[in-house]
């Protein structure tokens, strides 16, 4: 099925292979729409859209939360066309996966998380939920024309350069449970207006009984820098207990494995000092 709006066709497929189907004939003439409101700034900025818009809110079985045990393994499922708000609110997401609502409580505004989608902010890759995931193992489920597929959050980013992908839903596998857990989300400065932030730290770290560390996420984002794991950092902390010259270490590696962009506003150096600084303050709260 499709309308016309304004120059441009939207089609409203009601099954993923449609959409794909749509997607592949008319390849770089059309894109997908999710809620619409990353795009909408894209194309209010003089971003031409493309002639024909592929609409996914009929396709059917991408909406919704389910908390899933498969074996062993217990996870929450959320579908890529579930709106923020929903997450945000979510029982199970609140008690368990609090990070995410934290994180999706400083996107925006609560009208635009009744519209967006947690898959339209993942699929653009700099959404602002992406430094929390990727701090709680998230994976990613997505269509590539054959079957639906999952992968880590973490390595789905790295490769996908340019491959084309019809994102499904987001996992969250339950967390492992260290004696004491302590997680974080920074989202730095400059929120209103979707100006970007200066930068978004999120962190998971775990002791056990005698402090030692044996649990360690850390992860990197905001505005337009590309979010991705501290990995260097992670693998200086773990087996690790907290003192004065780990510390020192820790805010040095960061320096040093995190290559922020400039703009007009922030150096690439400010923003490594205050990535620097809030995961130095948050380590220093663990010590002892
Ligand atoms: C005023 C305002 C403030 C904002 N502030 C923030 C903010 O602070 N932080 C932040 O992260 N974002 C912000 N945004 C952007 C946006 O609201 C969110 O990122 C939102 O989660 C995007 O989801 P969406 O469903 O609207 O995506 P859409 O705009 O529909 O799509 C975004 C991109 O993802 C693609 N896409 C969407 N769904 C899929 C899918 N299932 N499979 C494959 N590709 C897909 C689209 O083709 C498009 O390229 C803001 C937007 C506005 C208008």
């Amino acid at each position: 099925m499709s309308m016309r709006i304004l120059a441009a066709k939207v089609w409203t497929p009601t099954d993923i292979k449609e959409a794909w189907t749509l997607r592949e004939k008319f390849h770089l003439q059309s894109c997908f729409v999710a809620g619409g409101t990353l795009l909408q700034t894209q194309w209010e900025k003089g971003v031409p859209y493309p002639p024909q818009l592929i609409s996914l809110e009929k396709v059917e079985g991408l909406e919704g939360i389910n908390y899933k045990t498969e074996g062993t393994k217990r996870f929450l499922q959320i579908g890529a066309m579930t709106k923020l708000a929903t997450c945000r609110n979510h029982p199970v997401i609140k008690e368990k996966w609090s990070l995410l609502s934290t994180a999706i409580q400083q996107i925006a505004a609560p009208a635009i998380r009744n519209l967006g989608t947690i898959g339209g902010n993942v699929a653009y890759g700099f959404g602002d939920a992406i430094p929390a995931l990727l701090t709680m193992d998230a994976e990613v489920s997505y269509f590539d024309g054959k079957t639906i597929k999952t992968e880590k959050l973490d390595h789905w980013l790295n490769t996908r350069q340019n491959k084309e992908v019809l994102l499904t839903g987001v996992i969250l596998p339950e967390y492992r449970h260290s004696s004491f857990v302590t997680q974080f989300y920074k989202k730095v400065g400059r929120r209103e207006a979707f100006s970007g932030s200066v930068v978004t730290v999120s962190g998971v770290i775990g002791k056990n009984d005698v402090g030692v560390i044996d649990f360690v996420r850390l992860a990197v984002g905001g505005g337009d820098n590309r979010p991705h794991r501290l990995k260097a950092t992670e693998q200086l902390l773990i087996d690790q207990m907290i003192n004065p010259k780990l510390l020192r270490n820790v805010y040095e590696t960061i320096l040093n494995e995190f290559h922020p962009i400039s703009d007009v506003f922030y150096s690439d150096d400010y923003r490594r000092w205050v990535t620097a600084n809030i995961i130095f303050s948050e380590l220093s709260r663990l010590e002892g």
